[in-house]
């Protein structure tokens, strides 16, 4: 286990900075999520920590000692890419053992380190099986099992589950967090998926054109968005934004956020209404796209099977404790 901190880190690629300058602190222990839209950073951000990026300014720590100059092979991280990065002629046994035999390690030493990731990944049965034998997701439980056969204090992960299909992904996210429970390393993750953020983090580092928006932990992000773009960012579907005169604020914002989920739909008029354009039942909810009469189009989550069909005048209605105030330049008011 080791923490990571970052002092006033910075990136340039050449003259173009890609990240004016970071401070973060990274617990023992802790499961922290970078995520952000495509070309924010993280991913950069992530291969500061690696050492296979160079950090233009600033200090990066690792386990307490100043990492900058470290080369990659000497920091204790262990890396898992989005493609598996494991090598197709070896058998998972000889994958998993890799890094092991070319620091000569004894062959006892190797052999049960490879049998307790293969443990911690339920991959003993395939131990004798080569890639190319394997599903996509046992193929990335390899690459993580290459990682873990390391020890390292941290562990550091790339869009780890982006070639895997819908099904897979939510499989092996619960394994990732079962596997951080079992370890209790610190895990950094990077993704640009919120839903795989708000289920693995403890703790969320928001990021935006190379700068932190917010962190937090998931509950957090989703109950006090700092500003419009978090809010907008974290929960699925995102959060509807207002004009406050709309909503008959009276409390000095610009405009009133109301997510999805807040919303409910009645037959009789409220402080918002429109008419119903479409409706999407998926089971346990239904969410229904209302056009207001400003042309705006609002969406609304209800549960269970309440019906009203697209053309229909609704009324909305919400507590005003869902309500998230923001002002003109998007920051959260209160
Ligand atoms: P993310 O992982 O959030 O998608 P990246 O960290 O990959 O974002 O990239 C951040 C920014 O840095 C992007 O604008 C990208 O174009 C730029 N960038 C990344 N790698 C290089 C590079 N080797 N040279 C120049 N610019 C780069």
């Amino acid at each position: 286990m080791a923490n990571v901190t970052l002092a006033s880190v910075s990136k340039s690629y050449g003259k173009t900075p890609v990240i004016p300058s970071i401070d973060l602190e990274i617990e023992n222990g802790e499961f922290v999520v970078f995520v952000g839209p495509s070309g924010c950073g993280k991913s950069t951000l992530l291969r500061m920590i690696a050492g296979l990026e160079v950090v233009t300014s600033g200090h990066l720590s690792i386990a307490g000692t100043v990492a900058n100059d470290i080369p990659a092979s000497k920091r204790d991280v262990a890396m898992v890419f989005q493609s598996y990065a494991i090598y197709p002629h070896m058998t998972v046994a000889e994958n998993l053992g890799f890094g092991m035999r070319v620091r000569k390690a004894s062959a006892e030493e190797i052999e049960r380190r490879t049998n307790e990731a293969a443990s911690a990944l339920q991959l003993e049965s395939f131990l004798d099986r080569y890639p190319r034998e394997l599903s996509g997701g046992q193929r990335q439980r390899v690459a993580i099992g290459r990682a873990i056969v390391r020890d390292p204090g941290v562990f550091l992960f790339d869009e780890p589950l982006s070639n895997l299909d819908a099904e897979l992904r939510v499989h092996m996210r619960a394994e990732i967090a079962q596997l951080h429970r079992k370890l209790s390393s610190t895990m950094i993750y990077v993704t640009h998926d919120q839903v795989e953020a708000m289920t693995l983090a403890d703790r969320i580092v928001v990021l935006r054109d190379g700068e932190v928006e917010q962190v937090g932990t998931p509950q957090d992000l989703y109950d006090n968005p700092v500003n419009e773009f978090v809010a907008q960012f974290i929960g699925s579907p995102k959060m509807n934004l207002l004009p406050s005169e709309l909503v008959g604020d009276a409390g000095g914002a610009a405009r009133i956020g109301i997510r999805p989920e807040a919303l409910d739909l009645t037959d009789s008029t409220a402080r918002l209404s429109g008419a119903v354009t479409a409706c999407e039942y998926t089971g346990a909810s239904t969410l229904f796209h209302v056009a207001l009469a400003s042309g705006q189009t609002v969406l609304a989550s209800v549960n269970g099977r309440t019906m009203f069909a697209p053309g229909r005048e609704v009324g909305l209605t919400f507590a005003d404790s869902d309500c998230h105030r923001f002002d003109a330049k998007g920051v959260a008011i209160g």
